[in-house]
């Protein structure tokens, strides 16, 4: 090896700056004492503020700037140690959803123009928003510090123009939110978290994961309810998953997990969950039904990918009945072998009369990387080649039925604007917001 210039001197230039990298990535903040203020040095470009804008429009425009939420998680990590826990390592996805829904709030609040009614769909918002958090933990005290944070971004990005009548609406707007985030937070009943265990791992195709687990106590969802996860693979990073199997005394829960590439938790959770690993589950939320009032519809149900879980475990649920309505379950991936759910749902089929199952992929071939070839068990209804929005318009406009859909965002997006374009009403379908 030469120790001249050339290769290897660019070599060690990587190194140290490889080295900096990692050494500027290590937060020694803890164990410094008193923390720095970040946002002590003035932004050269402060937001521009105009005087005669309101105030709550100005304070939108300020969580609207490209900057806010990487000051903001600066701000959050030096005002109080719990934060960095509760926050994932990259904050700023979660902040920048903060800051939609904040934005949202100081708009509608000031459009309302007194509108009660309206104001009131804000509070509620919170309250429901605060429900969700249960599950954090958060203290009193993390909602003051919150606050406090939060001011101190907004100063830091307004710079010089910001003024007593900013300061004093966001203090009211700030105490109205975090008081019916709080509010929500209360009124639920239970245990905001649960402990489970990994029991079982199933690996039905190169990207999907099956995880059975078993829960401390037995958590109460109704079939169809997803559930907030807290996994070790992406620490403070929570995600929504929809349990397959309905809820049961011995705290069996089984979710379907895809790997979505460059998401922060599916990949590292499919690549390294394993069997003795704990999980913490939240309370149940999401709106999926199958609606029984007389007289009853018949249904559509319509399954992307692992978007099957919830209606599988609404199926499992309807087979408890002696009556069911007809369901005719659409259920689609991109490659055949990616229908992994095929073989239970068609068992579920040979006992359920009521239920019809319609397979559907993209491709008509599984490619060379998917591995060995599987054959899918025979349906009523030969597999039709296509996207799933196609295959099921092309039956009609499904008007007469109640519609639940589940998937990735782009195909509840894609399938939705289909079906009313064929004809669906609107208030048929039903969905869980990604
Ligand atoms: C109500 C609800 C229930 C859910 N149930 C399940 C479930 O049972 N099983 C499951 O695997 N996932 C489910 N998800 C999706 C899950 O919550 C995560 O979003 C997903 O696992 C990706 O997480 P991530 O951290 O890897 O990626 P993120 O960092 O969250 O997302 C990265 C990007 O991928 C997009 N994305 C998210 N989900 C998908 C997807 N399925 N396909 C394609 N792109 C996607 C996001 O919009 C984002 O742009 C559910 C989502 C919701 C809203």
């Amino acid at each position: 090896m030469s120790n001249g210039p050339g290769p290897d001197h660019g070599d060690e230039a990587f190194r140290a700056s490889e080295v900096e990298r990692l050494v500027k990535d290590i937060d020694l903040d803890p164990f410094l004492g008193t923390p720095v203020d970040p946002l002590a040095e003035p932004l050269e470009q402060p937001v521009p503020v105009e005087a005669q804008t309101p105030p709550l429009l100005v304070l939108r425009d300020l969580l609207d700037d490209e900057r806010f939420p990487e000051l903001f998680a600066r701000a959050l990590r030096a005002a109080d140690p719990d934060f960095r826990e509760l926050f994932p390592r990259d904050a700023t996805p979660v902040l920048r959803d903060f800051a939609r829904a904040m934005r949202w709030a100081f708009e509608t609040t000031e459009y309302a123009r007194g509108d009660r009614a309206k104001v009131e769909e804000v509070v509620e918002f919170a309250r429901h928003l605060g429900a969700d958090h249960r599950k954090l933990e958060l203290t009193p005290e993390h909602h003051r510090r919150f606050g406090e944070a939060l001011a101190h971004t907004l100063r830091h990005l307004a710079g010089r123009a910001w003024d007593d009548r900013l300061e004093t609406t966001l203090g009211t707007a700030y105490r109205v939110l975090s008081t019916a985030l709080q509010q929500g937070a209360a009124v639920d009943e239970g245990p905001a978290r649960v402990g489970a265990t990994v029991v079982e791992i199933l690996r039905p195709t190169r990207d999907v994961v099956v995880v059975r687990l078993i829960s401390d106590v037995m958590v109460d969802y109704h079939p169809g309810q997803y559930l907030s996860v807290l996994t070790p693979y992406a620490p403070g990073v929570w995600r929504r998953l929809s349990p397959s199997i309905p809820s049961n005394p011995a705290g069996q829960i089984e979710f379907h997990v895809r790997d979505v590439p460059g998401g922060a938790l599916s990949g590292s959770l499919v690549r390294s969950v394993g069997v003795g690993d704990r999980w913490v589950l939240a309370r149940p939320l999401g709106m999926l039904e199958v609606d029984r009032s007389e007289p009853t519809r018949d249904v559509l149900m319509i399954a992307g990918g692992t978007g099957i879980a919830p209606l599988r475990c609404l199926l499992l649920d309807m087979m408890r009945h002696a009556d069911n309505p007809r369901v005719h379950l659409f259920y689609g991936a991109r490659f055949p072998g990616d229908l992994y759910d095929l073989p239970t749902l068609v068992d579920l089929a040979a006992t359920a009369p009521w239920l019809t199952i319609q397979p559907v992929a993209e491709e008509d071939e599984d490619p060379w990387w998917a591995g060995p070839r599987q054959d899918l068990p025979r349906t009523l209804h030969r597999r039709q080649t296509g996207t799933l929005v196609r295959a099921v318009t092309q039956w009609g406009s499904w008007a007469d039925r109640q519609v639940i859909v589940s998937g990735s965002p782009e195909m509840l997006r894609a399938t939705v604007r289909g079906l009313v374009a064929a004809g669906t009403p609107r208030e048929n379908i039903s969905y869980d917001r990604p």
